[in-house]
């Protein structure tokens, strides 16, 4: 197997997910660097993988990302895994990641499962543009600041959840988009008790809050995008953004005119982009 740091996706519960490719990158690698080393001996044993497992996670310091790269510079093959779906998705990896590519070595990833992807795939939230946000904060005042910073964004939303929290952000969601707002509970994918509903934000936070089960396992919530209208740029200001594109990048006159007109900077530039500025 060719020298490299391999980035392999891991399945998120069905262990029959593991792709061909990743069988094959785990079962040569000389070393696989796992988040949890008794958690991935159970994929390897259930594919009869014998590899030699390392830890590395999110507390493990600068000086074990060196190793690993070392190992690499010397010619050997590592693996890194993460306890389900795909590294660096809210997952550990990133530093490393980095710190291979500084030190010139190939970076290889191995494609697969990740939750994210997975809940939106079969969602029937539009897809075309979507914003991963990760863990919401766990604090009731950052998590309402990040979420009103979120309410007119245009793109469906995704977020992961630990499962004693999901009926409280579902709250904090209804707060802050309002109970018509459409939203998917993504919940145990691709396990035995795998639900996928949806329903705008005040049914399904009811749907929620009267059956236990369904704040039990691993969740992904996604949230339709805003759909207010945008408002319209009259033709002063279409005016005036074209003249000032002659001298300034449309980036900048989006963002002087966002100011001034109260035309948020995205809609001005991408305005200005179908102008042919
Ligand atoms: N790296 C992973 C990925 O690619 O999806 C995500 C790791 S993150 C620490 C774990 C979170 O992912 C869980 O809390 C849950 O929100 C989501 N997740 C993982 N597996 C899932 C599953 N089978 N069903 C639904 N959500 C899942």
């Amino acid at each position: 197997m060719e020298s490299g740091l391999y980035i392999v996706a891991t399945p998120i519960g069905n262990l029959g997910d593991l792709s061909p490719r990743a069988l094959a990158v785990l079962a040569g690698a000389d070393l696989v660097a796992a988040e949890d080393t008794r958690h991935t001996r159970r994929l390897f044993a259930h594919h009869g993988i014998d590899s030699r497992l390392t830890a590395y996670h999110e507390h493990s310091d600068a000086a074990a990302a060196e190793r690993l790269c070392d190992r690499v510079a010397a010619g050997e093959a590592v693996a890194l895994v993460s306890d389900a779906g795909t590294p660096l998705v809210s997952d550990p990896g990133y530093r490393l990641v980095r710190l291979a590519q500084d030190r010139g070595l190939p970076v290889i990833p191995v494609p697969g499962p990740c939750a994210a992807i997975t809940a939106l795939s079969a969602a029937g939230l539009p897809s075309d543009r979507f914003r991963f946000e990760g863990f919401l904060p766990a604090k009731a005042g950052p998590r309402a600041a990040r979420l009103a910073a979120l309410a007119d964004e245009r793109a469906t939303l995704v977020f992961y959840e630990a499962p004693h929290r999901v009926l409280e952000t579902l709250e904090a969601l209804l707060d802050a988009f309002g109970g018509a707002r459409e939203a998917v509970l993504a919940r145990e994918l691709s396990k035995a008790f795998e639900t996928i509903r949806r329903a705008p934000l005040g049914a399904l936070r009811d749907f929620v809050a009267g059956d236990a089960d369904q704040r039990r396992g691993e969740i992904v919530l996604l949230v339709a995008g805003s759909e207010a209208a945008e408002p319209e740029i009259d033709a002063a200001l279409g005016q005036l953004a074209r003249e000032l594109a002659r001298d300034l990048p449309a980036k900048r006159v989006a963002a002087l005119l966002s100011d001034f007109s109260g035309v948020r900077k995205n809609q001005l530039y991408r305005w200005l982009l179908e102008q042919g500025n």
